[in-house]
């Protein structure tokens, strides 16, 4: 078996990667703080998340449309 490896999502080419998701998440936290909200940010679960912690302040879709 081989663990799963996350590619951090950020569309300016970033290359981290990682098989723990809460690394991925903590990597988008400190490296992209904010940057997820970015339309080009792909939507994963590590961004979700990352939303989610955001606070929720802001007007996102709830991700049933597209
Ligand atoms: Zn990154």
């Amino acid at each position: 078996m081989s663990d799963p490896v996350h590619t951090c999502p950020a569309p300016d080419g970033c290359n981290f990667t990682t098989d723990e998701i809460s690394e991925l998440t903590a990597h988008i936290n400190t490296e992209h703080a904010g940057e997820y909200t970015d339309p080009r940010w792909p939507d994963t679960p590590a961004g979700r998340a990352s939303r989610a912690a955001d606070g929720g302040d802001e007007d996102d879709q709830g991700g049933t449309d597209e």
